[in-house]
């Protein structure tokens, strides 16, 4: 493949950056190179933007019948199915993430997304010849938008695509994919099996990268017609400012910052084991993980000490053992990120009960490796539990009373993920009423399955992810307006006259 082992795919073909830039892909749990990806430039997402472009106003993708294009989709599925083998190391060489996470839940879920956006294709349907007028009838069309650019983040590098594209295609749209920077080998690898699917050339375009390079070109060409983003409220923000050049069509996955609260009637034991899975998934590193343990005084020191307990058998180790529960952070920088905020954590007070420091063993020396961290009796107040940290760090504070539990929670900029544990069935639906979040859980906090809309609320964005309503946001509503009279009328007539007939 040229200087650099990946190669961009765009309309259907592999091609380097025209200035042949590339850049390395570094594995964190080494620090070790993998590969070079392509560096592409503003040009470079020009022409993949304009192979998009044709392939949606000229070409047979929108135009196949859905039940076409949801085959080219379940036959993508099974490619996908057939090389997690070959994708899982991959993704954990690249991103950190373990190989049980890789491969027992991003891929194969990532298979069954598509599987139901494949499906979902064939329910895609608008209302057909309906009277709201006399002496007319109506067509309500539902088409899909265009050329949709499509920008990734870091953490579930493989899983991002699969949310983006599975929809955008399944709706008739043609897409320009850029992965993030420290992640794009899995998205180029997808390149690969789209290619043996069958989708034509210039449906699926994928270019490696910077953000406020190539990620502003797609959110700011006034050929593109909708921008995606799962990443940082901060570049949701300058991709609002971006995109409105040509008034484009956003769809934003931010930030989150979840509350998880423990009712002192909850199942104890059973919250102590859900908040360590949901606090060092993917090494914390996820937008839903819960970062905020809100307890109530009665149950505050049994849950802490299960809690603390549990944390401390989470197994740090090489990513790749299927022994290992917790790999490196991603990036130095996010290390950085995660270690400034235990500082600030212990400068404003904060109790420090477990971690906030690097693993000693020199087993983990290259890596950018952090051991899991909690701080205990936290105030809403500080710093550490209202920001997002991205890392295996917890906060745990108490509350007295329900009110107080629920101004906690909602007291944030975040909005995308909850969880509450009670066994009192109308304190639960109390909570899930008030709490002003994308998901709230009930004594779960994780679950997220292809039925289920994800998406946020405030800065954690707007449209959803997965689900029906994911494929709704990737389409529009077009109005046909029929006469069936073949009579000179006044357009205002309809309204002042009624039937005209
Ligand atoms: P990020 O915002 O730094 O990067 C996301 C993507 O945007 C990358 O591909 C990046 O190259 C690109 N980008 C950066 N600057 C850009 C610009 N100016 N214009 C266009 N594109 C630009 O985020 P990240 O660090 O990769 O990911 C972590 C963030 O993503 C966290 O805040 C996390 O909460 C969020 N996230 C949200 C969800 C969700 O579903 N809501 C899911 C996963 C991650």
């Amino acid at each position: 493949m040229g200087k650099s082992e990946y190669l961009n795919y765009v309309n259907g073909a592999w091609v380097p950056s025209h200035t042949e830039a590339t850049y390395t892909v570094i594995n964190p749990a080494t620090g070790g190179r993998i590969a070079a990806v392509p560096q592409a430039d503003v040009e470079d997402t020009r022409a993949a933007i304009d192979a998009a472009r044709a392939a949606f106003d000229k070409g047979k993708w929108p135009r196949m019948t859905p039940g076409d294009r949801s085959a080219a989709l379940f036959k993508l599925a099974n490619l996908i199915e057939a090389d997690m083998d070959h994708l899982a190391p991959i993704e954990v060489q690249n991103q950190g993430k373990t190989i049980k996470q890789a491969r027992d839940a991003d891929i194969p879920f990532s298979v069954d997304n598509l599987r139901f956006m494949a499906g979902a294709a064939r329910t895609l349907t608008g209302l057909a010849s309906t009277e709201y007028a006399y002496g007319a009838t109506s067509v309500i069309r539902r088409e899909p938008i265009g050329v949709v650019g499509q920008i990734t983040p870091w953490n579930y590098p493989f899983m991002m695509a699969i949310w983006k594209l599975g929809p955008a295609l399944a709706a008739g749209n043609t897409a320009v994919l850029k992965p993030a920077s420290l992640t794009p080998l899995t998205t180029l690898e997808l390149g690969k099996l789209v290619e043996q699917s069958g989708i034509p050339a210039g449906v699926v375009n994928l270019i490696t990268g910077p953000g406020p390079v190539v990620g502003n070109e797609l959110a700011s060409s006034d050929k593109v017609d909708m921008v995606s983003l799962t990443g940082d409220t901060a570049t949701g923000k300058d991709i609002m400012e971006a995109a409105k050049s040509n008034v484009k069509k956003l769809h934003l996955e931010l930030g989150g910052k979840a509350p998880f609260i423990v009712f002192d009637d909850a199942n104890i034991a059973a919250a102590a084991e859900g908040a360590v899975a949901a606090s060092m998934v993917n090494g914390g590193q996820d937008c839903t993980q819960a970062a905020r343990f809100i307890v109530h005084e009665k149950a505050y020191k049994k849950f802490e000490d299960k809690f603390l307990e549990r944390l401390k058998t989470v197994r740090m180790g090489d990513p790749l053992m299927r022994a290992t529960d917790l790999g490196p952070l991603v990036s130095q920088k996010q290390r950085e990120k995660v270690e400034k905020y235990v500082e600030i954590g212990e400068d404003e007070g904060a109790k420090l009960a477990l971690g906030g420091k690097r693993p000693k063993d020199k087993a983990f020396a290259k890596g950018w490796y952090y051991e899991p961290t909690a701080f205990v009796d936290t105030d809403p107040s500080m710093r550490i539990a209202r920001e997002e940290v991205f890392g295996p760090v917890v906060n745990v504070q108490k509350f007295s009373n329900e009110d107080e539990a629920i101004e906690a929670a909602n007291d944030t900029v975040y909005g995308l993920y909850s969880s509450v544990w009670t066994k009192d069935v109308q304190r639960a639906h109390r909570a899930a009423n008030a709490l002003r979040f994308g998901a709230v859980e009930i004594n779960d906090h994780l679950p997220l399955v292809s039925e289920m809309p994800h998406g946020g609320y405030k800065q954690s964005g707007f449209g959803k992810d997965l689900s029906l309503f994911s494929l709704e946001d990737y389409t529009q509503v077009k109005h046909v307006f029929i006469d069936l009279t073949d009579q000179v009328r006044k357009p205002w007539h309809y309204l002042t006259f009624g039937d005209p007939t």
